[in-house]
């Protein structure tokens, strides 16, 4: 058995915490998973309803053939295996809001079998979480019960919208991982262009299961905390979970395999259900679809299409253009930041462009609370910018004042006309940087005795010239100056 990669201490030892996430994902299509109605966010109470959707007597369910590609397009972005035969079933159980008394899923054949992806965690090292599987399953409606006090409403314009559930393995070892987890796979969606992600509109939910056990045990009990939406959520149920269940059998108890609400208010978790086996939901085949049959040429021409993925694009910034794994990761885990990224590094050399965007541009955009998208600075002006460092018309420390005008009083300008206008050039002409230093040599001979005992002190002058010359004597040349003149090796 392998070292666990992670320990809670507990009142008596260390914990091992075991996570899995199932998690829930609104395919994006223009219609439902097996009717014609809208999918668009928003409509009015009831607008996007067939009389499938509604489950009236004698409708049929007609599979939409875009979902089935959507759901072998997601499949292929998390490496897993493509089951040509898959087949639904009715997941039989009572909701007032899902009118047809059995949710059509997948259960024992579903559409994507076992695959793996790379997750990235704040100190900038991965981890592997497999994929236990994928499956395409009808949503329900939503029961609205706050609009009077006395009635409840249901809304069936979600009911019948195409989920692919993804159900990871129990890979996960701490909240941390599980909600890089979690946001790993929301980008890979994005990326994918399957799912819009967008977790306030519940395209993306997720169950989190969660059991604790003394490393190199059998796995203990797990809870299922459900619909969770939000990735700092999945962090504190985790945390929240792991903590209640050590507690709980530190002090004798045991641990009931149940099903947990969330309370955003209160951060905690509390009982909602027993938990149910599959076999309580009276699983049969739906008698009114065929088993799915994916033909090779479908699944090759989705192949085919795939766009490049983050993972792909992280290892590219890597080895092509000498990105550290950890700025590789923070650009390409985003597409619109990889996108301006690649816009800025065009032509230049790619560590400089991605310093600038992840800590420049970044700071800025954080700090002002924007997105990449509303930048204030172009890519093409930032490359512009970091072409005129890179062909030392100005030092990297004069490029920083250019960037502060780029962003006030010169929005919009050339970077070039900037240092023009301002005066801003480098000065590379060594007679005007050797009077320089020699004005601070003059001035100051006991720091010139010192360095001559201390060759370190270099850093001093230099220091001091490059404020004589207002920051623009090109550095390089101050210091082999500076080294002749004062006889430092
Ligand atoms: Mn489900």
């Amino acid at each position: 058995m392998s070292e666990p990669r992670k320990l809670l201490k507990g009142a008596t030892g260390d914990w091992e915490v075991v996570v899995g996430l199932e998690v829930h994902a609104q395919v994006s299509s223009v219609s439902k998973l097996f009717s014609g109605a809208s999918t668009t966010y928003g409509a009015g109470p009831n607008e996007n309803v067939s009389l499938v959707d509604a489950a009236m007597p004698g409708m049929l369910p007609v599979i939409n053939e875009f979902c089935v590609e959507q759901a072998v397009r997601t499949g292929l972005g998390l490496n897993a295996e493509i089951n040509k035969w898959s087949r639904f079933d009715r997941k039989n159980y009572f909701y007032p809001d899902l009118p047809q008394g059995y949710q059509i899923s997948q259960y024992k054949d579903p559409i994507v079998g076992e695959g793996e992806i790379e997750v990235e965690l704040d100190d900038g090292s991965t981890v592997m979480i497999g994929i236990e599987r994928l499956h395409l399953e009808q949503d329900a409606g939503k029961s609205i019960h706050d609009l009077a006090p006395d009635a409840s409403y249901v809304d069936l314009n979600r009911s019948g919208v195409a989920l692919m559930e993804i159900v990871s393995k129990p890979d996960m070892r701490s909240a941390e991982e599980g909600a890089a987890y979690f946001s790993k796979l929301r980008t890979i969606l994005r990326y994918l262009g399957t799912c819009d992600g967008n977790m306030d509109q519940g395209s993306m939910r997720a169950d989190v299961n969660v059991s604790v056990r003394r490393p190199g045990e059998a796995l203990g009990t797990r809870t299922e905390t459900k619909n969770v939406n939000s990735i700092r959520f999945v962090r504190q149920v985790i945390d929240y979970e792991a903590r209640r269940q050590i507690e709980v059998l530190e002090e004798g108890g045991t641990i009931d395999q149940e099903t947990r609400l969330f309370d955003v208010k209160t951060g905690e978790t509390r009982t909602m259900r027993s938990k149910e086996d599959a076999h309580d939901y009276r699983y049969f085949p739906d008698p009114d679809l065929l088993p799915l049959e994916l033909p090779d040429d479908l699944i090759e021409r989705v192949r085919a299409s795939l766009p490049e993925l983050p993972d792909q694009k992280k290892h590219r910034f890597m080895d092509d253009l000498g990105l550290s794994a950890y700025d590789a990761s923070v650009l390409a885990m985003d597409k619109d930041k990889a996108d301006y990224f690649e816009a800025v590094a065009e032509g230049h050399d790619g560590k400089l462009a991605a310093n600038w965007v992840t800590t420049e541009l970044f700071g800025v955009l954080n700090k002002q609370g924007l997105t990449i998208k509303e930048s204030p600075v172009s890519a093409a002006q930032l490359g512009k910018l970091v072409g005129l460092i890179e062909d030392k018309t100005i030092s990297g420390k004069i490029a920083k004042q250019v960037f502060e005008h780029m962003l006030t009083d010169d929005q919009g300008k050339d970077p070039a006309d900037i240092v023009e206008a301002r005066g801003l050039k480098q000065v590379t002409d060594t007679g005007a940087i050797e009077s320089a230093v020699d004005e601070v040599i003059a001035a100051n001979p006991d720091q010139v005795e010192r360095v001559k005992e201390k060759p370190k002190a270099l850093g001093w002058f230099v220091g001091q010239v490059m404020k004589a010359t207002g920051g623009k004597a090109n550095p390089q040349a101050v210091n082999e100056i500076l080294r002749a003149k004062l006889g430092v090796e």
